[in-house]
């Protein structure tokens, strides 16, 4: 496996990604038609659904069961896209037209406000704010983003909406700062993600190898501090395959893809 990765990794470092790395010109890509795939599983299989109940049914027992260790005020920390908002109506749009996710098209997707909620969220938050714990919402929605994302959120009663709790990304993509501005001053019950990176630094734009090493040393954090959505569609799970690459063509995605594959 390693070996097969390393071996894409020196095809990607020697390729020069001259064309728009999201547009599709053939309408065969096995990255974008997977994401078409995937997208499918999100949207439609109660697995995906039974999946997202499973993680906030965990959380609402770690909550009820939480034994504070100070008198700070209790927080949850969440991440929002593909944790607590549903934005496949988004990627399902993209892949009927033969691209993967560009910026341009995410601003005007958020600018709508019109992305739904996984299922058992809404509930969850709810009723942890009904037991006197702060939400904060650390995104890496950019700092433009935030009124349109404050709308949506607002949309479904969600607690603690307001510029405090709402941390977009405003200089880095990695979240510690930010995590650690709310440690400061509050006891962190748990934190919720999709991507490991919503969880510690420990998985920031870390090689393939690190990703796996330090996902088994915190075992027992998930389920317990950290709780984990599902998400096939994107994430770094994907990224570190290109090594953090953004600019591959999808050919050459297709290719690190196929060199990956445990066979
Ligand atoms: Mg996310």
């Amino acid at each position: 496996m390693r070996k097969f990765i390393f071996g894409a990794l020196v095809l990607l470092t020697a390729c020069t990604a001259t064309q728009q790395a999201t547009v599709n010109p053939t309408g065969q890509s096995v990255q974008v038609d997977g994401k078409l795939f995937t997208t499918v599983f999100q949207q439609k299989a109660a697995e995906y659904r039974a999946l997202c109940f499973q993680a906030y049914n965990i959380a609402r027992l770690r909550l009820d069961n939480y034994k504070r260790s100070s008198q700070k005020p209790l927080a949850i920390i969440t991440d929002l896209d593909e944790t607590l908002l549903d934005n496949s109506k988004y990627q399902a749009a993209q892949c009927l037209i033969n691209k993967d996710y560009d910026s341009e098209s995410w601003a005007k997707w958020t600018a709508r406000a019109e992305a739904d909620t996984l299922p058992g969220a809404v509930s969850f938050f709810k009723y942890a704010a009904s037991r006197g714990v702060e939400i904060y919402y650390i995104t890496n929605r950019n700092e433009t983003e935030r009124q349109n994302t404050m709308a949506n959120l607002r949309k479904f009663g969600l607690p603690n909406t307001d510029d405090a709790h709402l941390m977009p990304r405003s200089t880095t993509s990695s979240k510690e700062e930010r995590r650690q501005k709310v440690l400061a001053d509050h006891e962190i019950v748990m934190l919720l993600g999709d991507n490991l990176a919503d969880f510690s630094a420990l998985f920031d734009k870390k090689p393939f190898s690190e990703r796996e090493k330090n996902t088994n040393i915190s075992q027992a954090d998930f389920g317990s501090r950290f709780i984990v959505l599902p998400n096939s569609v994107y994430g770094d799970w994907e990224s570190v395959l290109y090594n953090y690459n953004y600019k591959l063509t999808p050919a050459q995605k297709d290719s690190v893809l196929k060199a990956v594959l445990v066979k």
